[in-house]
Formats: C-alpha cells, sequence, structure tokens
C-alpha cells in the first residue's frame, strides 16, 4: 500500500466509524487467549487496535509477537468504544509488521536518572510528547509576538571575545590558537543592533557554566532576547507583559490536549491571560517579604529563590520588580538618576514557584560608569571598546530583556524541572546522550 494512504491517528479520530490504515508504534500491548490488544500510538494521539484469533490466525500470530515500541502498519475498522483510551477502537484486519523492537530498556515506574540516561528513547512519552509541541508553540509565539510588533529578528554571534553576565558562569573554547567564551547573551551585539533597525529580537542557544544545581538553571538554554531604540523601563516592562500574555493565549488556543495530559490546570493559565500584572519596586517588594511574611531580607541583597515565590505568590500572577540595586547588577544597568543607589532595571517573576521567567534594564548610557564597574568586576574595559564606541556614535535611551524559553515551557507546563522543559537537557551533571 502507498505511503499517502495512511493517516494519522489524530485524524483517524476525527473520522469516526470507517476503514483507516494508520501506522506507528506499539505503545501498550496485552495478550489473552482470543485476542491481541495494542495500543498504538505516533506523533498525533493513542488508539487502541484488537486483533481477534477468531477472525485471522496469522495476523493474531504476528500480533503476539510484538513488544513494546515495535513499528507496525494496520488496516482496520473503526468503532466507538468508551471503554478505550481515546474512546475509539480498531478492529485489525491486517498487520504488518516494520521491525520488532528490542526489550524496551523504560518500563514504568523509572527512577528520574534513568529516563535522562535514556532521554533519546523517553521523548516519545506521552508527556514529552506533549511537553515537546507546547515548546512549539510557545517559540513559534515569540517569533510571530515579535514580527506582528515590527521587531526584525536580528542574529549574534555565539563566539564571543568578552563576558557579559559575569565572568563565573562563562564557557571557554579553545579558538584555533585563542580563546573565546560562548555567548552569555545576545544583548552587547544587539545594542549594535538597535542602530541599524530600530526594534530588534532573537531567540538563540545560550551558555552558562552554573554550578549551583537547582530545578531551574540550564547550561545550555534558549534565550528570547529583545532590544529597542528609545524605549525606556517603563515601555520595556508593559512589552515583556504583553509578550508573556500572547504565549499564554497561543498556548491556551493551540495545546488544551497537552495541558490536559499534563493534567495542567487550564483555568488558571486562563486567568493569567486576563489579569493585569503588577509592577512593583525592589523596595516595596522588600517591604512585602518582611513586614508581611517576616522575612528579614536587608536593603541590598539579590532576591533569593524563596523571596521571588513568596512574591509571586502574594500577587498570585506574573510580577514585574523593578529597581534593583545597583551595585549587585551587570555593569551595563543604569543608576536611577533620581536614586542611583537603585538601578533601571526589572525581573518578571512567574507564580507557582517558578519565580524569575525575564531579566531586563534600560542599558547603561555612561562609559564611564560601565568602565568603573567592569573594572570593580575585575574586567578589562578595553575588551568592550567597540561596545563603549555606540555611546560616542548617535547615542540614545533603549532597552531590552532576555526571557528564558525552557523557564517560561516549565511553567506553562507546570514541569518539576528545568530539564524536562528542552528534548536533551545539558547541566553541569548531565551531558548524555
Ligand atoms: P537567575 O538569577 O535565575 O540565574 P539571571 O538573572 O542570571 O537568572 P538573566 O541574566 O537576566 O538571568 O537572563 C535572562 C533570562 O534567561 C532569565 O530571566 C531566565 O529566564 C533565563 N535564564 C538565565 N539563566 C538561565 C539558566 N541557567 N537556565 C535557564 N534559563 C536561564
Ligand atoms: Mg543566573
Amino acid at each position: 500500500m502507498k505511503e499517502s494512504n495512511y493517516i494519522s491517528i489524530a485524524e483517524a479520530l476525527k473520522m469516526g466509524a470507517t476503514s483507516v490504515n494508520l501506522r506507528g508504534w506499539v505503545y501498550r500491548e496485552r495478550k489473552s487467549n482470543k485476542f491481541v490488544f495494542i495500543v498504538l500510538r505516533d506523533e498525533t494521539d493513542i488508539i487502541q487496535c484488537v486483533v481477534a484469533k477468531s477472525k485471522n490466525l496469522e495476523i493474531f500470530e504476528k500480533a503476539e509477537k510484538l513488544t513494546i515500541e515495535s513499528s507496525i502498519k494496520i488496516s482496520g475498522e473503526l468503532k466507538e468504544d468508551e471503554r478505550a483510551p481515546t474512546g475509539y477502537e480498531i478492529s485489525v484486519s491486517d498487520l504488518e509488521v516494520i521491525q520488532i523492537a528490542d526489550p524496551f530498556p523504560i518500563t514504568e515506574h523509572q527512577s528520574p536518572e534513568l529516563l535522562y540516561d535514556n532521554r533519546h528513547l523517553w521523548i516519545r512519552s506521552r508527556r514529552l510528547n506533549a511537553v515537546l509541541k507546547i515548546r512549539h508553540t510557545i517559540v513559534g509565539a515569540i517569533h510571530k509576538f515579535f514580527r506582528n510588533n515590527d521587531y526584525y529578528e536580528f542574529d549574534a554571534p555565539i563566539f564571543q571575545p568578552s563576558q557579559s553576565e559575569g565572568g563565573a558562569t562563562l564557557f571557554e573554547v579553545k579558538y584555533f590558537t585563542d580563546k573565546m567564551y560562548l555567548s552569555q547573551t545576545w544583548q552587547l551585539y544587539a545594542e549594535a543592533g538597535i542602530f541599524s533597525l530600530g526594534k530588534i529580537y532573537n531567540m538563540g542557544p545560550t551558555f552558562r557554566a552554573e554550578k549551583s544545581k537547582t530545578s531551574r538553571h540550564l547550561s545550555e538554554f534558549w534565550m528570547a532576547e529583545m532590544e529597542a531604540a528609545w524605549m525606556k523601563l517603563d515601555e520595556v516592562t508593559e512589552v515583556a507583559k504583553d509578550e508573556i500574555r500572547f504565549i499564554l493565549q497561543e498556548v491556551l488556543e493551540n495545546n488544551k490536549k497537552e495541558l490536559e495530559i499534563l493534567e495542567r490546570d487550564i483555568k488558571l493559565l486562563e486567568g493569567y491571560v486576563e489579569a493585569e500584572y503588577p509592577t512593583i519596586k525592589y523596595a516595596e517588594a522588600l517591604d512585602i517579604l518582611n513586614n508581611k511574611y517576616q522575612m528579614n531580607v536587608p536593603w541590598g541583597k539579590d532576591l533569593r529563590t524563596n523571596e521571588e515565590a513568596k512574591i509571586a505568590d502574594h500577587f498570585k500572577v506574573p510580577v514585574v520588580v523593578t529597581h534593583y540595586p545597583t551595585e549587585i547588577m551587570g555593569f551595563y544597568k543604569p543608576p536611577s538618576e533620581e536614586n542611583p543607589k537603585e538601578a533601571l532595571c526589572f525581573d518578571m517573576l512567574a507564580p507557582e514557584g517558578y519565580c524569575e521567567i525575564i531579566g531586563g534594564s534600560e542599558r547603561s548610557l555612561s562609559v564611564e560608569d560601565m568602565s568603573n564597574r567592569l573594572k570593580a568586576d575585575g574586567e578589562d574595559p578595553n575588551n568592550y571598546k567597540w561596545y563603549f564606541e555606540l555611546r560616542n556614535y548617535g547615542s540614545v535611551p533603549h532597552s531590552g530583556y532576555g526571557l528564558g524559553v525552557e523557564r517560561v515551557v516549565s511553567w506553562i507546563c507546570g514541569l518539576d524541572n528545568i530539564k524536562d522543559a528542552i528534548p536533551f537537557p545539558r547541566t553541569m551533571l548531565r551531558k548524555a546522550p
């Protein structure tokens, strides 16, 4: 039979009672003296198939040999059956075995480490299939959001000659006879790009040698960044809120089925689309933490995970926190004029314990201030010569932010660990497969 005569399981389920040709993999199988029950899976869904001994002995004997993940083609009659997992069952009239799978190394109730060791096989699971589909929607939504709003896509090099987010998380690589670093952010190059294109965005792999083992840090992750000329802090925080709302909307429009598979609270996500997201200052955040929750966080300390979680929990929606202490912020985040101790920067914190999903700021226009702060960090300002030059050729206020794609995937999917938000995770302890 021609390959074009096969349809997907999702298409078959939509057609209802009819004869169909399907191909896929054995998701589950169960045998009795009279029947073989196969749950067939493809990229779209699962469906129960029944092979009756009384109907055709040859097919029954073939079906008896099937193992989990064997690849097969079947033809048969589809009929409604409320006992079947997706409401339909196929009475099989023909079966072609493509390959009998070896015993599958993943069975029920496996340790997380075994699942990560077998990631190349585990991405077939219904759960990861659902996460990857939602990730696909999120990535698409990010492109759509910026393109709809007249941003140009702009690419920066991955090999970079200097750091931009602190030396501690730099990955050094041999570059011919020299050394270079893997990109920690697209930002510095984006700040050059805006003088040509005005409003730009990008989504690309980002590398940080994160030594702390948290459920929110990968050493290779995807960051979606934007940068815009003329934009100030009050405007850029609104862009971030709009982007998050848009992403949520797109997922709710396209992935209800996947959210159900993940047992995600859809009503809660719908609420996030409608809600206003508050913007508060770091000082107000401390006020809430210290006075409402007796947490005792001194001014000048960065917010830790549990403190970020508390703030987002307090509002129960994504929250923008601005004006963190200048001293603990990156060299390019400018001090505010009214109070130089506070920087013109922001983080967006997601509720339900997911914490920071976006970090951004206005960008400093003072070469002197940036040089001093780099020196204080033990960096050589001479390495930033081209970057500082941007302040000498028609410098204008500008702002930007970076959104962690896997952080957003984790939150929207309700994942326990960020490692499940990307097909093949990389952390300090996990580098294979
Ligand atoms: P954190 O304090 O959580 O480490 P950060 O302040 O280092 O984050 P930024 O430099 O502001 O993060 O980067 C922008 C965004 O990129 C973050 O808001 C987050 O969503 C994402 N991000 C940063 N580091 C990682 C990482 N190691 N793994 C996954 N996502 C990350
Ligand atoms: Mg970090």
